[in-house]
């Protein structure tokens, strides 16, 4: 029975469901997606059409997505009179997964961001943003191909939280008050006042996620990055209490850095961070092993991370970061593999996951079919993933990798390749299935 206002659930299909701890997931899932704003609809009708061709030529007709349309954005604003209709961030947690494209931020009228707001309501503490090359992709080095990494950035707590208060008003008076007379601190008069709260349990939670996620997939490093230099009890705590939960919980599938340093001086007398490429050398040249079988954790300060993603790409593997520096670092890191227009992303809870593109509505561009979908489809890879559907979703980077190796590609990669093919964004759709 169909008991939303406005979604129809499709007939066919069924719920993905956790049983013992473990998402379970059917053969014909039922997925929600939210098509998003301006150039939403060209991007969702291109990832939509790649995934379901990608799952249909690796399954046979075993496996099959029944989409679900769910409102958010001004497509909601017109049909609901609601920017966010309640039963959106409901659905989503019914059905478990779900995909989406740019969402409009609302101008005014009190509504944070949209994006923002279904990652609160949803609990989705964990932003991951993997970033690695596709070959032939122009990019702005000479070694793209040595990035390989996945960004775990906490996505509920810091200053970036929204907990602030505008120069001279009545709070942050208050606050300077209470700061001086308490605590004898002084703060300028007419300060604006942002907070940013750190916490154990929002720290654990991120980390534990990045090294179940590494174990899952056999990479060779968690690296904490931080600017605990500076700001002890909040960032300097998310670096201790990453630590921790390492050492508290994977004990036997973890060696920390420093423990490291002192197994291999024994052993060589060569203290690794010396020697450029020394981890790449400990794990045998394979960025994705590790010694021993253990994952490496380690932690790096945030200003450095900048710094060590260009120079020495080939030796970090999962970072994990607090809200702000983890929105600075995964464009960064996105802009050095040429891929900012084509990053995907996921924000993930304990076991709500939502994908998304990370780029935005691109509004000049809107129902013109010309941007690139790449973006949302290589979400819906992550989402592929994420449901245990591996095969399909290593067909469709091996498409698109394929399709842009042969140069055929949407107008903001052709005007930076010789040579190039130009193609809408269906076009670049086509052409992917075409390669599978
Ligand atoms: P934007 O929509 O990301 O667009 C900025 C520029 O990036 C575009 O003009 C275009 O560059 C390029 N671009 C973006 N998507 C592209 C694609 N798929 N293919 C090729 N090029 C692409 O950023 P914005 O103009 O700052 O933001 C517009 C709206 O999106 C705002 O309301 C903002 O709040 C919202 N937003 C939403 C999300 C989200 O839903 N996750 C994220 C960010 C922003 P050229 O002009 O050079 O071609």
């Amino acid at each position: 029975m169909n008991t939303y206002k406005y979604a129809k659930i499709p007939s066919k299909g069924e719920k993905i469901q956790i049983i013992d701890g473990e998402l379970s997931v059917p053969n014909e899932p039922v997925i929600p997606f939210i098509e998003g704003d301006g150039i939403g609809p060209d991007i969702w009708n291109a990832a939509k059409r790649v995934i379901d061709a990608a799952v249909a030529k690796t399954y046979t007709g075993n496996k099959e997505i029944h989409w679900m349309e769910v409102l958010a954005g001004e497509k909601a604003k017109d049909i609901t009179g609601q920017w966010l209709p309640e039963e959106t961030p409901q659905i989503i947690s019914d059905f478990i997964v779900a995909i989406k494209g740019p969402l409009t931020t609302p101008v005014g009228g009190g509504i944070r961001s949209l994006n923002v707001t279904l990652r609160q309501v949803l609990d989705l503490y964990a932003c991951v943003r993997p970033v690695r090359y596709i070959p032939g992709v122009p990019s702005p080095v000479n070694h793209p191909e040595k990035l390989n990494i996945v960004i775990f950035r906490e996505n509920t707590e810091d200053v970036y939280a929204g907990i602030e208060w505008e120069s001279g008003s009545e709070e942050a008076n208050y606050l300077i008050d209470i700061i001086r007379e308490k605590f004898n601190k002084s703060i300028r008069t007419e300060s604006g006042i942002g907070i940013k709260p750190i916490s154990p349990f929002g720290t654990k939670r991120l980390i534990r996620k990045a090294i179940q996620y590494a174990i899952q997939n056999n990479r060779g490093s968690v690296t904490i990055v931080h600017k605990g230099n500076i700001m002890k009890f909040t960032e300097g705590a998310f670096k201790d209490w990453g630590y921790e939960l390492a050492l508290e919980e994977f004990r036997d599938q973890i060696i920390t850095e420093a423990e490291l340093w002192d197994e291999t001086r024994a052993d060589d007398g060569v203290t690794p961070i010396t020697k450029p490429g020394a981890f790449a050398d400990l794990r045998g040249g394979q960025p994705a092993g590790n010694p021993g079988g253990r994952i490496v954790v380690k932690d790096r300060i945030a200003d450095s991370m900048f710094q060590q993603i260009l120079t020495r790409s080939d030796e970090y593997d999962i970072l994990c970061t607090p809200n702000l520096n983890g929105d600075y670092l995964s464009d960064a890191a996105a802009a050095q593999v040429g891929g900012l227009g084509i990053a995907p992303g996921g924000n993930i809870g304990d076991y709500i996951a939502l994908f998304e593109a990370t780029h935005g509505t691109a509004p000049k561009y809107a129902g013109q079919d010309k941007v690139n979908p790449g973006s949302l489809i290589l979400s819906g890879v992550m989402m592929l993933e994420y449901l245990g559907w591996k095969d399909a979703a290593d067909l469709i980077v091996h498409a698109m990798g394929e399709t842009i190796q042969q140069k055929t590609v949407t107008y903001d990669l052709e005007r930076q390749m010789e040579g190039a093919t130009k193609v809408s964004t269906s076009g670049f759709a086509e052409a992917i299935v075409a390669n599978m």
